[in-house]
């Protein structure tokens, strides 16, 4: 159980693990940086016999007085995704976590998706009678613009990626023609407590989802960082980033607001604890594991 002032935030695990080796994530990741780190590096976040990255995939759900809100969906159940091994048809007990956690899916009025990958919008759609069609009927589907344009096959350049093409089909197209779809074009607030603000780099239209509360503010910054070592060796920049340059600009800022802040940070991918502080010394961040 996490908390954000008056809001309850519930984590949903679809997987936690050895994820991708180090390169294949993180091109930029090299001993020498790494090796002073390894102490609280291994074996939580990163496994050495292995040589493989401990990542988690996890959607939030934020419970405010008036609504239930699910942050990013994960990767879903019998989605094909050929040449994706980690992701490729799973068989997970996401939703048996989701009712363990006291949900149903009609309970949830919006999904927000900080951005269109495989692992972000994989329960958008659930697969009944041979279709996939909407996981949450009474949600609304927040999203941006600048990834919708992208990712479709109909309109942008990502969509013309095959990989991503099979991703918008089966989980964000079956949203749009259930017209359950809310697209924001830059900033927009939700509620008194929740702003969906532009962070892009990772993806075009990669958003930044800022909760307040009693004087609390929490971050749910999405693949704006993957790994605790990115809050070290800011200009880390992911292999799956549109725009690498532009994602090294947005993930400072952020830090540098977090830190700045004291905000909360609950990123999509961080190993246990899953949500994070981050510390500056003399223009270098540091990462404060847990709530303290
Ligand atoms: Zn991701």
């Amino acid at each position: 159980m996490f908390n954000v002032g008056e809001i309850e935030v519930l984590r949903i695990e679809e997987s936690l693990g050895p994820g991708f080796q180090p390169n294949v994530l993180l091109p930029d990741w090299n001993a020498k940086d790494v090796e002073p780190h390894m102490p609280w590096l291994a074996p939580t976040y990163y496994d050495p016999a292995q040589d493989k990255l401990i990542s988690s995939i996890h959607s939030w759900v934020l419970r405010t007085r008036h609504h239930t809100i699910l942050i990013d969906t994960c990767v879903g159940n019998h989605k094909e995704r050929p040449g994706q091994p980690r992701f490729h048809m799973l068989n997970r007990p996401y939703m048996e976590n989701f009712a363990k956690a006291g949900l149903k899916v009609e309970d949830i009025d919006y999904v927000l998706c900080t951005h269109m990958h495989v692992d972000h919008v994989g329960w958008n759609t659930r697969l009944e009678n041979g279709r996939w069609v909407p996981t949450f009927p009474n949600a609304k589907y927040v999203f941006s613009k600048a990834d919708r344009d992208y990712f479709d096959p109909a309109r942008g350049a990502g969509g013309k990626v095959e990989a991503h093409a099979r991703v918008f089909n089966d989980s964000v197209l079956p949203i749009l023609e259930a017209k359950q779809e809310m697209v924001v074009d830059g900033a927009h607030r939700l509620g008194d407590d929740i702003s969906i603000t532009p962070a892009p780099g990772h993806s075009p239209g990669h958003v930044l989802i800022t909760v307040q509360s009693k004087g609390t503010e929490a971050l749910f910054t999405g693949d704006i960082m993957h790994h605790p070592m990115q809050i070290y060796c800011t200009q880390w920049s992911s292999a799956f980033c549109s725009d690498p340059e532009q994602a090294r600009g947005t993930r400072r800022k952020m830090l540098e607001h977090a830190a700045g802040a004291g905000s909360l940070v609950y990123p999509q991918h961080f190993a246990g604890p899953h949500v994070c502080r981050v510390g500056e010394r003399g223009g270098a961040f540091t990462f404060l594991a847990g709530r303290r």
